[in-house]
């Protein structure tokens, strides 16, 4: 099956394989991963590993934490504001689809947040010229989801914070380890894993270290950056499965040549579909403006509304699944995340126009 899921998602085959090879007996210690205290020498070698890996992944400069928590994504729009500011300060979100809105509502919790930007009365589909944007001058961070899952909208290039600690925030769930990225011009980066790079359960921040140590008093314990940092992200029992899993693509994406490799066959991958949509004479629709169109996640519509169900079901019936587009937005959509061989995207296409050929009459 080609599993076009948005997450939790496909992930490589001979990543799985490695997995159930070493399930009952990892490397000749007679336990399973999921066996294993956390505090053992064993799982603190696979930590270890999956850090280092990470860093090599993303070249990460040696001031900023690599953190493994927990909570997804979602607890992570309460950790940024509870962490990076104090409950009266202003932060300026920038919002291109529903993640980001998201963000910003769990912020006002914390924080005095303002949407600088939003998409929203033209559905997110772009991205603002970062020259017309209006940043609060005291606003403490600037805070952005680089990839919209469900609109399929990118950021191919990074606004620069204008606020006094030029502090860039940024929710990478959907886009993570699948392109080179410039961790320092980001104050904090954060990731569910459950798309790119292993199970859901774990999600993963990378945080500049002069940013911890300020988190309001309130903030509970596992939400405090300082906690985990300052214990290895050992404070408390952490997912040790997702964590080991996470390590062994982070092993596959190094293998592959890293991250520039990654990128030029995600690029391909999404190349060929959006040509196939542009190529359709309106068949198919991709509503975003095209220069800042997603390489993961690729929304479409059909000219024919009326044709969608029978689309999925049709590309089920050939073992293309999860194809549905997002309850909030319909359509269909395609998440090609950097485990999606060409070979899944090609026999999609395939069938497109296959699809096209037999309906559009
Ligand atoms: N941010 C983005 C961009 C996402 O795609 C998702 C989930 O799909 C989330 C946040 C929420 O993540 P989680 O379900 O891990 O809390």
């Amino acid at each position: 099956v080609f599993n076009f899921a948005a997450g939790p998602a496909i992930l490589p085959e001979n990543v799985l394989l490695k997995a159930q090879s070493e399930l009952y007996n990892w490397h000749g210690s007679g336990m399973s991963v999921m066996e294993m205290s956390h505090r053992g020498k064993e799982f603190l070698s696979i930590i270890q590993k999956a850090e280092s890996d990470l860093r090599t992944l993303l070249n990460i400069p040696e001031n900023y934490y690599v953190l493994f928590l927990q909570g997804g994504a979602t607890t992570q729009f309460a950790a940024v504001p509870l962490n990076l500011c104090n409950p009266d300060e202003p932060v300026d979100y920038i919002v291109t689809g529903s993640w980001g809105d998201k963000a910003f509502k769990e912020a006002s919790k914390y924080c005095k947040p303002k949407t600088i930007w939003s998409g929203k009365s033209e559905k997110y589909v772009n991205i603002p010229s970062f020259g017309a944007l209006e940043q609060t001058p005291e606003a403490k961070y600037l805070h952005i989801c680089a990839n919209e899952t469900i609109h399929g909208v990118e950021f191919k290039d990074y606004p620069v914070p204008t606020n006094g600690n030029s502090l860039l925030v940024a929710d990478m769930s959907s886009n993570f380890c699948s392109k080179p990225v410039d961790v320092s011009k980001f104050g904090l980066i954060y990731a569910g894993a459950q798309k790119n790079v292993g199970p859901s359960g774990v999600t993963i921040v990378i945080i500049r270290s002069d940013l911890i140590g300020n988190a309001q008093p309130n903030t509970p314990v596992m939400l405090d950056y300082k906690i985990h940092a300052e214990n290895n992200s050992l404070y408390n029992t952490p997912p040790c499965f997702g964590i080991y899993m996470c390590g062994l693509v982070f092993e596959d994406l190094i293998a592959q040549g890293g991250l520039s490799e990654v990128e030029k066959k995600n690029v391909k991958k999404a190349q060929i579909l959006y040509d196939t949509i542009n190529g359709s004479k309106g068949f198919f629709r991709c509503p975003v403006e095209t220069s800042v169109r997603s390489l993961m996640n690729v929304p479409f519509t059909l000219a024919k509304p009326e044709l969608e169900a029978e689309f999925v079901k049709e590309a089920a019936k050939e073992k293309m699944v999860q194809l549905k587009g997002h309850r909030s937005v319909g359509g269909m959509r395609a998440s090609i995340y950097n485990a999606m061989p060409l070979a899944g995207v090609e026999k999609l296409v395939a069938f497109m126009k296959d699809f096209q050929a037999r309906h559009d009459i």
